[in-house]
């Protein structure tokens, strides 16, 4: 993973947090998935006031890239924090919860890069593998 493909799809998160929807929790994340073909996805979490039918951004940028006939991916970059953490200064990397990091994993192999960052130069590169190491699959018939 080059850093400058690192910094960009931070740059890219960040940018697509400001349209982050979180009434409720006050905490806005942005994602940003990028394609083989280099396309980059991004999304952010849309919270419901029926609260499970929220959706984490990592999720939207999946969700946007596959109905728009991706399936192969190269890296995923995550940035989120309290409303008042703006970007550039956010206090905590934000890892992808439970849901999204299966979600992640019918589409991407064990060795993927999940980007964490604070800024674009505080960052951290963990594999799917790492953050999920037994996920759950079935074999397409
Ligand atoms: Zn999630």
């Amino acid at each position: 993973m080059k850093s400058e493909i690192a910094g960009m799809l931070i740059q890219r998160a960040l940018e697509a947090r400001k349209n982050s929807y979180a009434p409720y929790s006050g905490y806005l994340v942005g994602a940003a998935l990028l394609a083989e073909d280099g396309t980059v996805y991004t999304g952010v979490n849309v919270e419901n006031a029926s609260y499970p039918a929220g959706i984490c951004a990592e999720r939207t940028a999946l969700s946007k890239a596959v109905s728009e006939g991706r399936r192969h991916f190269k890296a995923i970059a995550v940035v989120g924090g309290r409303r008042e953490e703006s970007a550039g200064c956010l206090k905590e990397d934000c890892t992808p919860c439970g849901i999204c990091r299966q979600s992640l994993a019918e589409f991407c192999t064990p060795d993927f890069p999940v980007i964490t960052a604070k800024s674009i130069t505080d960052y951290r590169i963990h594999t799917l593998g790492e953050l999920l190491p037994f996920s759950f699959s079935l074999s397409c018939p």
